[in-house]
Parts: C-alpha cells; sequence; structure tokens
C-alpha cells in the first residue's frame, strides 16, 4: 500500500504535516498527520508509537513474555482474567469468526507453527501431526465472560494466533492516542493495514494505493475508517509440488495459495484487518456475498487468472 501524502500548501488551514516511520510489531509503522505545529504533531505520533508498543507486549506471539502467550501458557485450566485490550481483541476475533462461518479463527495456532516449519524446512508435517494440531483448533474452544473479563481456552495446548486482526486495532489505537492530544488528522498504515481518521485539511479523504479496489482501481479516497488488505502472495510455503498460503483455511489446516487479494473497508481497523484474512479464506464469490450482509463494511475481493 501506498499513502499519496496531500499536502496543506494553499490551503486556508495552516495546519503543519508531520511525517514518522518507526519499526513496531516487526513492521514498518507509518504515521503521517496534520497539527497546529510540528512540536504537536510529533508529540502525538510519539504517544501513538508508545500505545502500538504497549499492544505488542500484550498480543504478540513473538514475545514469550506476552499477555497472549501467559495466556495460552493457562490453557485447559481455569478460566483466567484479562487486560481490557486483550479482552476487546478477542471479543471481535470470535464475532469474526462467527460471522464468517469460522473462516477467521485466531485458534489457528498449531497450524500457523505447522506452516512455519514447512516454510523453514520444506517438508510436508506428517498427517499425525496435522490431525494433533486440529485438536487444539476452534474458535468455539475460546470461552469469553464480558462481565468477570475471563478467558478460558477449553483445550491445553491451544495457542492463539492474533496476526489477522492484531495490527488493525493496534493502528487503530495509535489513531486514539494521536486523537487524545488534540489531532484529529492522522493516518496510520503498517503492512496491508491502515488507519485513517479525519481528512487532510482541504481534501475528502486521504488518497491510499491498495492491492485491489474494483477493476482496474488501486486508489481509494478515505477517512475515519479502517482499510486492510490481505492475500497469498506474499508468504508462501513450498512442501513438495505444494505452496502454501500463511493464511490457513481452519478446516484444513493449511490452504493452497491463489493469487487472491481482498481489500476491505470497515468503520474500525480491527474489523477491516480482520475480514480481510476472512475473506481470502472464503474466497472471491462467497467472501463477496457473504460480505455483503455486514454492515459498514465494502469489500473488494478478486482471484487474478
Ligand atoms: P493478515 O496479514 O491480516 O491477513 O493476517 C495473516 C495472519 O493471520 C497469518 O500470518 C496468521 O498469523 C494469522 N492467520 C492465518 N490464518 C488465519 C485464519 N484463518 N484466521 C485468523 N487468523 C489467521
Ligand atoms: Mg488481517
Amino acid at each position: 500500500m501506498a499513502i499519496l501524502f496531500a499536502s496543506a500548501v494553499g490551503s486556508a488551514d495552516p495546519l503543519t504535516r508531520v511525517h514518522h516511520r518507526q519499526i513496531h510489531m516487526g513492521v514498518q509503522v507509518e504515521i503521517t498527520a496534520f497539527a497546529p505545529d510540528a512540536a504537536t504533531g510529533d508529540a502525538a505520533a510519539q504517544a501513538a508509537y508508545a500505545r502500538i508498543e504497549q499492544l505488542d507486549g500484550i498480543m504478540s506471539d513473538y514475545r514469550p513474555a506476552s499477555e497472549l502467550m501467559r495466556l495460552c501458557a493457562q490453557a485447559g485450566g481455569p478460566p483466567v482474567a484479562v487486560s481490557r485490550d486483550l479482552f476487546t481483541v478477542l471479543q471481535r476475533a470470535l464475532d469474526i469468526s462467527q460471522r464468517s462461518e469460522g473462516a477467521f479463527d485466531i485458534t489457528v495456532g498449531p497450524y500457523v507453527r505447522l506452516w512455519r516449519r514447512m516454510r523453514r524446512t520444506g517438508e510436508m508435517p506428517t498427517r499425525e501431526e496435522w490431525r494433533a494440531a486440529g485438536e487444539l483448533v476452534g474458535w468455539r474452544k475460546v470461552i469469553l465472560d464480558s462481565e468477570r473479563q475471563t478467558v478460558r481456552l477449553r483445550v491445553p495446548g491451544m495457542a492463539l494466533d492474533l496476526g489477522g486482526i492484531a495490527k488493525g486495532y493496534a493502528l487503530d489505537q495509535g489513531l486514539l492516542a494521536m486523537r487524545a492530544r488534540g489531532v484529529t488528522r492522522g493516518l496510520l498504515h503498517a503492512g496491508g493495514d491502515i488507519a485513517a481518521g479525519d481528512a487532510p485539511p482541504g481534501r475528502d479523504g486521504w488518497r491510499v494505493e491498495v492491492a485491489y479496489a474494483g477493476p482496474d482501481r488501486r486508489w481509494l479516497t478515505v477517512a475515519n475508517c479502517g482499510v486492510s488488505s490481505s492475500g497469498d502472495t506474499e508468504q508462501v510455503a513450498q512442501a513438495g509440488a505444494g505452496r502454501y498460503s500463511h493464511i490457513i483455511d481452519p478446516r484444513w489446516g493449511r490452504r493452497r495459495a491463489r493469487p487472491l487479494v481482498a481489500t476491505l473497508v470497515a468503520p474500525e481497523a480491527p474489523t477491516s484487518d480482520g475480514w480481510a484474512t476472512a475473506a481470502v479464506v472464503l474466497g472471491e464469490s462467497r467472501g463477496t456475498e457473504l460480505l455483503r450482509t455486514i454492515p459498514g463494511v465494502v469489500a473488494y475481493i478478486r482471484t487474478a487468472d
């Protein structure tokens, strides 16, 4: 994705544009904002980065001490009280699971581990390994109690993977952190995800380049929403004659990579992020059909020939 930076030059609004790049969550996170002065804009961007870093500490599956990993270590045990952030993301993830007929499923962690090994070694896991992993997968094995803000993972060994939704949530929260400092005209971008705030001064929205936005269209003009693209193009594990996507079909434990891209626009970035991943699993025809029924969400899904 690329952002065409609108400039404030020529506008009646004397706002200053600030632009920052930092690595968080293992990817470059780009922030563009318009603020009364550079110092205010810079401080707002730093507040956004601090918030994103905090959330990575909660939701990362690469950091053994993250709250998510500590929760998974207690799988099979009694309910565990979790932070509001983790609870909110789990709630949204399960909501998308239910609406997507299970295409989106954060319990795919054991399959993701097999996929990562397959990518490293080029060897297909055994049937027994797929079966054992499958015992630990299924979004109905995650039990949330919203009154107590607790989570129970029903089966020992379960591994949650928030890779399909955490980035959208973190970008959205970064945007809120900027808003809290009075900077409302901001845009955060990381990998395939965007959280857009109010439009740049004098504009209808932020002009962003996406993977696909309809026949022959790659540009969208957006404000106050999330935009996410997912696809099979970037990360593929090769095993024998098969090429397998990092986006997994929870029913089978793996998915053959296809030239499929999905771009989703939603009121909030965690929603666009989660649904973009789900849309890839659902495919062009079922994904387009199902997403028509989800309020506020616009889906562009395309299989290249
Ligand atoms: P994204 O780049 O947002 O499409 O997310 C892809 C990541 O989501 C993968 O690298 C996995 O960590 C995770 N993932 C893979 N398959 C699924 C799935 N079916 N549902 C939810 N998350 C998934
Ligand atoms: Mg996603």
